[in-house]
């Protein structure tokens, strides 16, 4: 058996996808320079690649997906989750199984998509707990913590951007 995080849907061959305890295993950058825009709202979409939308997507909405890669709206008010220019394809934020942290919407608001920590939690750790690091929150709620963020983050990047500007808003808001 190898080290990837799940087994494999219909028709995706799954490359191995490291394990790491501590976030993250790296692709913390967007490396990709290429964008389009949105088809509804217009705004630049993040590049993401199929394996990613894939495993987030419901059920009966995998077959749609296709082979093809995705950008994700990022525009916080936009309906829309994951499109694709060239093919037409679009899925709405209700066709994907996890609340997108950044829309409006968003109920949980996700920190971490690996051990499903909320903002609100991340916030509680630093204000109760005083654990101010980024490991160490993620230990505490989840001790056996898996960093899978390229196939559970809806970025398909690491989560620690978000999670740590959220550790530093609850610094602040205690005065550290
Ligand atoms: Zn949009």
């Amino acid at each position: 058996m190898t080290n990837s995080c799940c087994g494999t849907g219909k028709g995706i061959t799954l490359k191995q996808i490291p394990l790491t305890p501590n976030c993250c295993s790296g692709e913390i950058q967007d490396t990709s320079n290429a964008s389009a825009p949105c088809p509804l709202c217009k705004t630049k979409g993040r590049y993401v690649e199929n394996i990613t939308v894939r495993h987030l997507l419901k059920k009966e909405m995998e077959e749609k997906a296709g082979q093809e890669d995705y950008y994700l709206c990022m525009n916080e008010k936009c309906d829309i989750a994951y499109y694709n220019v060239k093919t037409g394809i679009i899925f709405w934020k209700t066709d994907i199984t996890v609340p997108l942290w950044f829309k409006d919407d968003a109920n949980p608001r996700y920190a971490c998509y690996c051990s499903k920590i909320t903002q609100e939690e991340v916030m509680r750790a630093v204000r109760e707990q005083k654990i101010t690091d980024l490991n160490a929150i993620r230990k505490y709620y989840d001790p056996g913590v898996k960093s899978q963020c390229k196939i559970k983050n809806p970025t398909g990047k690491c989560c620690s951007p978000v999670f740590n500007e959220i550790i530093k808003k609850a610094k602040d808001l205690e005065g550290h």
